[in-house]
């Protein structure tokens, strides 16, 4: 039988529950344990394909094709396997199943009530992932204290009440805030989080506490007293470099061996060597190289996050710290701020804004021969831009933007031509490619066949397909079922290449996707020939 970890957030909001949840994750995974991870979104959207990337950050794909909370990026990054759609789920997900099940009649003379209704088809989700598991661990969304995450915190109380208390662990994360003024750091808005937590009849069993400044003695006891658990229980959460080290930071203060304990767990190993390899090598870069992310939502960070982690890990495969500046597509300004960099990336997006901007980053790509990798959006502006610029299609345009394009390079299929509801039903998932042989695409992946992960609704236009190619336009990856265009580059370039899916989402610390690994090559080749760039003010490791 499973056992379950819940994870709870208290005090304020992005306190990091998602790594912390995958760092424990991986120490377990270390120990030998089967560990999976679930994550909750207490709010109504059904999926987060829906939502602005502003509000919510990325969706992420699995390769079952669920649009998914960015948290299962974490998952699969840390953890090294794949998640599925029963990985993350939505109370408007759960309250669609209830009331399907209502009209359907399987309720019939009952009142459809929160508790059990709803609560038991959270808990019924809950379990969905943990054939073959030694360890499931469900993060909450949101904040201990909101109306929204009652009933999946009640679940989980009630999975305790079912499952005993050796079988299920409550790890609660908070922020200790340090006050300036007083050079001090507080504890009270803990102790109010678990209070919160305690009048739901969970008490938690290790507390998380993240801080600016390290953790006295005194206060972590402070903290335990307030709490109810063991001073070992009290596990402080630093600001660290990289995500990539917050299970060693955990291991070190023996988080492992306490959830191992408490949990009633045996350990068939310990080796975190290859996980330690990774932070090793985030360390010590020989190089730096500047990319060039030009995309709408820089504001926001998480808005990019697997392609972040891409660059960092195509980084350490080689050896090289990549640092990101951010462009704003709408300033006038394109030519100055692309001037120094390596390599420009264009990722992908929806919606009007912003894309002459874009247009004219990949035009200044092309032409200055810098490295490119285009990424679903990414690959229709490459498009787009070589048929107005290079074929003289003046007009050319992807019919999202222009419905009336005389050149509508990038369009529908006919099966998303009669799509009404917008909810799930882009091409979604998993899809297998074929590469040409001596394409840039075929020596990276240094095989002929490959799949990738899609979200995007429109496609290159293979109406255009022999006057693109004529005139040096590669079609190097091509999605064998359905006759689509999957990956371009370009003939007279050093290193161009676009794609239609989304590589980021399957790249890992320990496995560098090989795109973004030879695109960062090409960003170094191309800085030894134009050296000495500032490094940007956005670092990222
Ligand atoms: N908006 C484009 C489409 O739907 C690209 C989507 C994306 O970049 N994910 O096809």
């Amino acid at each position: 039988m499973a056992k379950y970890i819940f994870v709870t957030g208290g005090v304020v909001s992005s306190l990091g529950k998602g790594i912390t949840a995958s760092s424990l994750a991986k120490l377990l995974q270390s120990r030998g344990l089967a560990v999976t991870c679930v994550k909750c979104d207490p709010y109504i959207n059904v999926d987060p394909g829906t939502m602005n990337p502003y509000q919510h950050g990325e969706v992420f794909v699995t390769e079952d094709g669920a649009e998914a909370d960015l948290d299962l990026g974490h998952y699969e990054r840390f953890l090294n396997i794949d998640m599925h759609h029963t990985n993350n789920f939505t109370a408007g997900k759960v309250y669609e199943t209830v009331i399907a099940k209502e009209r359907r009649g399987e309720f019939l003379g009952t009142t459809v009530q929160v508790i059990p209704h709803i609560t038991d088809e959270i808990k019924h989700r809950y379990r969905l992932v943990n054939k073959g598991m030694d360890v499931v661990i469900v993060e909450i969304g949101g904040t201990v204290g909101d109306i929204e995450s009652l009933p999946f915190l009640e679940a989980a109380r009630q999975t305790e009440m079912e499952l005993g208390q050796d079988n299920v662990l409550f790890v609660h994360v908070t922020l200790i805030p340090y006050i300036k003024a007083s050079e001090e750091l507080k504890t009270k808005p803990t102790q109010h989080s678990v209070g919160k937590l305690r009048e739901i009849g969970i008490n938690p069993d290790i507390i998380v506490c993240r801080t600016e400044k390290p953790l006295s003695n005194e206060i972590k006891a402070k903290i335990a007293l307030f709490c109810s658990v063991p001073r070992e229980s009290v596990i402080e959460a630093p600001d660290v470099p990289s995500i990539y080290e917050v299970p060693l930071v955990f291991h070190k203060q023996g988080l492992d061996e306490q959830v191992l304990m408490l949990l009633r767990l045996r350990a068939t190993s310990r080796d975190l060597s290859e996980w330690q390899h990774v932070v090793q090598r985030i360390h010590n870069p020989k190089g730096d190289v500047t990319i060039a992310l030009a995309g709408k939502y820089t504001e926001l960070k998480d808005a990019y996050k697997s392609v972040h982690e891409a660059l960092a890990h195509a980084g350490l495969a080689n050896e090289t710290k990549v640092h990101i500046r951010y462009i704003d597509v709408l300033s006038p300004n394109l030519e100055k701020s692309l001037e120094d960099v390596h390599g420009i990336l264009v990722p992908g997006g929806f919606g009007d804004r912003g894309i002459d901007g874009k247009i004219r980053v990949v035009q200044i790509a092309r032409e200055r021969k810098i490295p490119y990798l285009g990424l679903c959006l990414g690959m229709q502006i490459a498009t787009i831009e070589f048929a107005r610029n290079v074929l003289k299609l003046s007009g050319a345009h992807s019919t999202e933007f222009d419905p009336k394009s005389r050149y509508p390079v990038i369009d529908l299929m006919p099966e998303q031509k009669n799509v009404k509801d917008l909810g799930a039903t882009m091409r979604l998932g998993s899809y297998q490619c074929q590469l040409k042989k001596g394409s840039l695409a075929y020596k990276a992946y240094g095989a002929a066949a490959i799949s990738e992960r899609h979200r995007h609704r429109y496609e290159l236009n293979n109406k255009f397909r022999k006057l693109l190619e004529e005139a040096g336009f590669i079609i190097s990856g091509v999605n064998p079922a359905k006759n689509l265009a999957e990956i371009v580059e370009l003939r007279d370039h050093p290193w161009f290449v676009a794609v239609q899916f989304h590589p980021e989402f399957k790249s890992r610390p320990q496995s560098p996707h090989p795109l973004f690994a030879n695109f960062v090559a090409a960003a170094l080749r191309r800085g030894q020939e134009k050296p000495a760039s500032p490094p940007s003010p956005i670092l990222y490791a």
